[in-house]
């Protein structure tokens, strides 16, 4: 059974599926799915969304929450590219300011390492004709000294100074969840735990059989069009034509008092670079980028990844000598590029591909967090040409993803949404329950809240919010401990190891 609180729920229940055939079928509930669904209910097409597990569960939970155009595309000479997704990180800064914060970053440049002062500075000017000058001031080069000054542990050897220009932090699975609410508000049915088993065209339907995993039923949807948006499943799927080659990237999470930066650093690690990102009383550090052939749904954070990041950290600030013991948390995503027949990443591996593989079978790869939007809006164009439907012009650039009360404020919805973690307590517990479709204890300690990879006691917290969740979704003792033993199954993968530098424990409230 459905719990009671299911009425309230903006996210709805998987028998509103089937109550009449739907325009659009969208599969994952990642953020390209979210898109999807937010544009093609917001024109007017019945819409529905189905994830296997939970919303923004795959890669949409574990990347670098950056809103960016990619000075690493722009050394690659791929303007284009840097354009387009110049223009979304606007457009996200105007639809959803709460999850959309102006972020500075230092690239410090050095003798002979492939990354010259002279070219990055042409290289940030470029990027601030792309990308306009934001309220952070344009980008610009600075000397040695100031360098030092401005990042402050900085190894000085062959330094030869620095660039610095603008991007924008964001938090990866709020940007789903506020989508995918956005979307039910404009009448998606969007359900998590549902996952699509097979698909058959009959006619000018699409017959799709779905296993609803939390009540255990199988249900057939009639829909006449299919979205593929599961990302590094996407060559999993029945009738899909997509072929795909992961790779795996991981981020560590350390307390900012061992890396005091006010700013983003940017370290060049030969063809590479990495990124030191504060996120609040956090610093993230990331990414690796290797070849992967695992298991899809929780890859691991393997103690080679560790040592490679902080290697390379460690090299930039000597004096930090950060350990595995320095770690608050970590998380490992997997990238879907879009690869060729002999599975090597093609030319447009870094850009978004929008196939009809199949009458009303659309497969949606590639692409980034960035530019979901143009995706879904360029997805929904090309259903709408298919169905010869009536609809509505597409308003997802211009429509803010949580309405604004009467006074243009944000309100009670950003609330519990935004680019740090709200305070630990019931009442955001109650609002994830309630409105978010939050069914387990990982889906509000990790992607609703992040409090799992904010705070270094978050196995005392989800002790905490285990017990406020069993009142809102009526768990009974044994349910509870169920959920408290899934969560630590789920993050226990994590290479940590004890602590040294305990971050301040949180007071619940
Ligand atoms: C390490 C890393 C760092 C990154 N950093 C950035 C960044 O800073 N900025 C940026 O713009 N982009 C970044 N990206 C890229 C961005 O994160 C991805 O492009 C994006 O999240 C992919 O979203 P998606 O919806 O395609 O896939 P996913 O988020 O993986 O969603 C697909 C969903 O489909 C579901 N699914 C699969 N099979 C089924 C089924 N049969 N039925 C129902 N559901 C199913 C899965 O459970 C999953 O939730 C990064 C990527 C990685 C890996």
């Amino acid at each position: 059974m459905h719990s009671a609180t299911d009425q309230h729920s903006n996210i709805t229940r998987s028998e509103q599926l089937q109550t009449q055939p739907l325009d659009v079928l969208v599969i994952g509930g990642g953020i390209v799915g979210a898109g999807v669904a937010r544009d093609a209910a917001m024109r007017g097409l019945r819409t529905g969304l189905v994830e296997q597990h939970d919303f923004a569960s795959g890669t949409s939970s574990r990347s670098s929450r950056l809103l960016h155009g990619g000075m690493r595309y722009l050394a690659q000479g791929r303007v284009g590219l840097v354009w387009e997704a110049s223009k979304e990180k606007t457009v996200l800064r105007r639809i959803a300011p709460h999850l959309a914060e102006p972020l500075e970053f230092i690239f410090p440049t050095r003798q002979a390492n492939g990354w010259p002062r002279w070219k990055l500075g042409l290289g940030v000017k470029l990027y601030d004709l792309l990308c306009g000058v934001g309220k952070g001031g344009g980008s610009g080069s600075m000397g040695v000294a100031e360098t030092l000054r401005r990042v402050p542990g900085l190894n000085g050897e062959q330094l030869t100074g620095a660039v610095r220009y603008h991007d924008a932090l964001t938090n990866d699975s709020r940007l789903v969840l506020d989508t995918i609410n956005s979307a039910v508000q404009h009448g998606a049915v969007a359900c998590n735990y549902v996952k699509l088993l097979d698909a058959t065209r009959e006619g000018d339907r699409w017959r799709c059989e779905l296993e609803d995993r939390r009540n255990p039923a199988l249900l057939v949807v009639q829909a006449r069009s299919v979205v593929n948006a599961t990302g590094p499943w996407s060559d999993k799927l029945p009738n899909s034509e997509t072929s795909l080659r992961l790779t795996k990237g991981v981020h560590l999470v350390i307390d900012r008092a061992r890396l005091p930066m006010d700013d983003a650093v940017v370290l060049a690690e030969g063809s590479r670079i990495l990124f030191v990102i504060p996120w609040g009383e956090r610093v993230i550090l990331g990414t690796t980028d290797t070849d992967y052939r695992g298991q899809l749904d929780n890859p691991p954070c393997d103690p080679e990844d560790v040592s490679y990041i902080l290697q390379v950290v460690n090299d930039a600030f000597p004096a930090a000598k950060l350990t595995p013991q320095d770690l608050v948390s970590t998380w490992s995503g997997l990238r879907p590029l879009v690869a060729d027949k002999n599975g090597n990443p093609s030319d447009i591996s870094r850009r978004h591909k929008i196939a009809m593989s199949h009458a009303g079978w659309w497969d949606v790869t590639g692409g980034k967090l960035t530019t979901y939007r143009l995706m879904g809006e360029e997805t929904v164009d090309a259903i709408v040409r298919f169905l010869g439907a009536k609809a509505a012009p597409c308003r997802t650039a211009t429509t803010p993803l949580v309405e604004r009360g009467p006074r243009g404020e944000l309100g009670d919805a950003t609330s519990c949404s935004g680019i740090l973690p709200p305070p630990v307590s019931a009442a955001a517990v109650s609002r994830y329950c309630r409105l978010e479709a939050a069914r387990h204890l990982d889906d509000v300690m990790i992607r609703r809240s992040s409090w799992r990879h904010y705070y270094r006691n978050h196995l005392e917290l989800a002790g905490n919010v285990s017990r406020w969740m069993a009142s809102e979704l009526g768990w009974t003792d044994a349910e509870t401990e169920l959920e408290l033993k899934r969560y630590r199954g789920l993050t226990a993968h994590s290479p940590i190891v004890g602590t040294t530098a305990p971050a301040p424990d949180v007071q619940l409230r």
